[in-house]
């Protein structure tokens, strides 16, 4: 999508590098790059931030940490919550993945190539300060897990983080057809069902003051579509606080 063709506050066509494909509905389901698609569609500021996020991942080849039949068994894990915890690790494939939320500043005006740029003081390939750091927030819950390896490659990306942690979906403030889905601020892959059943009951028409029943095994709880409209008061008292 590079534009559109709007008639009053209605978007009539995207215009795309294949050409312009005429619309009833857009849905903004852009992530990181959700705030700008917003502004190129005539639509309303999202206040949806990327900030960068790693993935390290360790070789455990020489450090049989557990039996290799239970390797994929050991439960995704919290080394602890609070000011200078919060690291997270989990198997991938045959070596141990760890994350963190560090400070970082949002990077509103990225380049695609940017994600997957590992900063210096991050590319700990075998094993830098940050990794040391990191694998002793393990060590204070598994010694032998913090011995498992050494760092064989990082990854990175943007998460695309709103002020309280929520996502933003529901209707865009200017233009009538446009519907926001983003700013999942880390969580969008756990999200994707609810969001999926959230827009099509917008798009349906359901009053968006309405609250709309939960499939199986929630079906005893109902949601307000109002709970994640783009433009809600957002409460910092319930911010999810960044662990540093
Ligand atoms: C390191 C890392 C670890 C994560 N781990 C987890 C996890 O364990 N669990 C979890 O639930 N989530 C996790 N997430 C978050 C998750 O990846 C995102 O929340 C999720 O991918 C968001 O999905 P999305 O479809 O909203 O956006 P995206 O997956 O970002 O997709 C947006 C798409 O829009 C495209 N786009 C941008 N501009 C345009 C345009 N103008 N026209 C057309 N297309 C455009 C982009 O190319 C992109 O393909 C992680 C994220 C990172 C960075």
């Amino acid at each position: 999508m590079i534009g559109a063709h709007i008639s009053d506050d209605h978007i009539v066509a995207l215009n795309t590098t294949h050409g312009e494909i005429e619309c009833d509905w857009v849905v903004n389901a852009a992530g990181a790059w959700s705030p700008r698609v917003s502004r190129s569609l005539g639509g309303m500021d999202l206040r949806i931030s990327p900030l960068k996020r790693y993935l390290w991942f360790l070789s455990t080849r020489n450090h049989e940490v557990v039996a290799p039949n239970k390797w994929n068994e050991l439960p995704m894990t919290i080394y602890g919550m609070g000011a200078g915890r919060g690291v997270y690790s989990r198997p991938e494939s045959s070596s141990l993945m760890l994350g963190w939320a560090h400070e970082t500043p949002p990077e509103p005006n990225f380049v695609d190539a940017d994600q997957d740029l590992v900063e210096p003081m991050f590319a700990d390939i075998p094993m830098g300060d940050r990794a040391v750091a990191l694998m002793s927030q393990v060590a204070d819950f598994s010694p032998v897990l913090a011995e498992c390896g050494a760092v064989t490659s990082i990854t990175c990306g943007y998460y695309e983080t709103t002020p309280d942690h929520n996502p933003m979906i529901g209707f865009d403030d200017r233009v009538a057809n446009l519907v926001h889905a983003a700013g999942f601020s880390g969580h969008g892959l756990m999200h994707a069902p609810i969001t999926a059943l959230l827009v099509r009951e917008i798009i349906r028409g359901v009053d968006t003051e309405a609250a709309v029943s939960l499939p199986v095994p929630f079906e005893q709880h109902t949601l307000s579509l109002r709970t994640f409209a783009p433009n809600r008061p957002i409460n910092l008292d319930k911010k999810e606080h960044l662990v540093i």
